[in-house]
């Protein structure tokens, strides 16, 4: 295939779809490459919340705007993304929890957020099953929301191709070429896409396009677990919640659990590169990354993720201890469950 375009948009995720979407709806002629399906990746398995609580200042203007977006989306997709203002609620189970609560109190003013601290009796009412023993309270904005990550990315890929826009899967961009320092193509699996623009929206792989150009994009990934349980005969008012774990009921009843606070660095050869710049990062969280040496070391070593055609879905293992130890965090909250079985994990 050898096209012309006005933009290549690279990777189909949240990032990808939504850039599609807004150029082709802006009469841009615009092409969408994705090395396999669209949100395959990170997108399809966040957790799906738009928050403006417990933000950077310098984030919040943002994110009002994203929340204006999202709350009408559906409107301008013309399909449900599972979009629920219902709010998002951190409980606090300490004097320190407190502190940083409180902290935030003058932020959400400032910028007319409806933010407030709750007493443990607020949080009962708001989450009728939950056990309030060890609450000494929460942060809770109830104008945040939350969209399901399985909707949401495909609507907006959909919505580009109503808007004129060219989808490609399972088809890997290879390289960015350049002209006079400007950018003037895209090297896929299926040939050439001569172009003025690229948005390069490739997630977890981003710095692997850019480093032949010289651009260093230091990037190192994080291997985050959620797990869905089947229908809890318990309301959550489909909010989600930073508890004991974090979690979000779905509309269909189900409950997404993730392991909040354990994120695994699979140490690769990029750590050896990039670790250096991390390390102050790593220093702040310390308590909540765990490193590991396994298959995914051996197989940076052997070159593996340098190329874009080798995992055409990055997937990799969920982290079914962690999973056992929310989902125990979580009967502790609510103990009229008894127990909660995981229907499927990702990470
Ligand atoms: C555990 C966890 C929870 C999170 N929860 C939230 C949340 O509640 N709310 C929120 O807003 N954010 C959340 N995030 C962050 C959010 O998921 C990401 O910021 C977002 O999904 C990134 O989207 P993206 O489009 O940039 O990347 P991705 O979704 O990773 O998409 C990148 C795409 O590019 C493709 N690609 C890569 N290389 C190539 C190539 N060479 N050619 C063609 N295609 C390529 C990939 O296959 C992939 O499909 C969470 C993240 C984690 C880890």
């Amino acid at each position: 295939m050898n096209a012309r375009f006005d933009t290549v948009v690279i990777g189909g995720g949240i990032v990808g779809t939504a850039a599609a979407y807004y150029l082709a709806k802006a009469g841009k002629r615009v092409a969408l490459v994705e090395k396999g399906r669209v949100n395959g990746e990170q997108s399809s398995r966040n957790w799906g919340a738009v928050r403006t609580q417990g933000r950077d200042p310098c984030e919040i203007p943002m994110m009002l705007d994203c929340l204006e977006i999202w709350r009408g989306i559906e409107a301008e997709l013309g399909e449900s993304v599972d979009w629920r203002e219902q709010g998002q609620m951190r409980i606090i189970y300490d004097r320190a929890m407190r502190e940083r609560a409180e902290a935030f109190m003058p932020i959400a003013r400032e910028f007319g957020l409806t933010t407030r601290i709750l007493t443990p009796n607020d949080v009962a009412e708001v989450l009728p099953h939950y056990d309030p023993r060890d609450c000494h309270g929460a942060l809770f904005t109830p104008t945040d929301g939350n969209a399901e990550p399985e909707k949401a990315a495909p609507a907006f890929a959909r919505g580009a191709l109503r808007c004129g826009a060219t989808l490609l899967e399972h088809t890997a961009a290879l390289s960015i070429d350049l002209w006079n320092h400007a950018v003037c193509g895209v090297e896929t699996e299926q040939g050439r896409l001569a172009c003025e623009a690229i948005v390069l929206a490739a997630g977890a792989w981003t710095g692997r396009l850019l480093k032949p150009l010289g651009i260093k994009h230091p990037c190192l990934w994080v291997r985050g677990t959620v797990g869905r349980t089947g229908v809890l005969p318990i309301e959550l008012r489909k909010l989600v919640v930073w508890g004991k774990c974090a979690y979000r009921q779905r509309p269909d009843g189900r409950v997404n659990i993730a392991v909040a606070e354990d994120g695994f660095h699979d140490l690769m050869l990029d750590s050896l590169v990039h670790g250096l710049k991390f390390l102050p990062l790593a220093k702040r969280n310390w308590r909540n990354l765990r490193f590991s040496l396994g298959k995914p070391t051996m197989r940076s070593l052997m070159g593996e993720f340098d190329d874009f055609t080798t995992h055409r879905t990055l997937d990799p293992r969920p982290d079914w201890k962690g999973l056992a130890k929310a989902a125990g965090r979580f009967v502790e909250e609510y103990p009229g469950l008894g127990s909660v079985q995981y229907e499927r994990a990702w990470a």
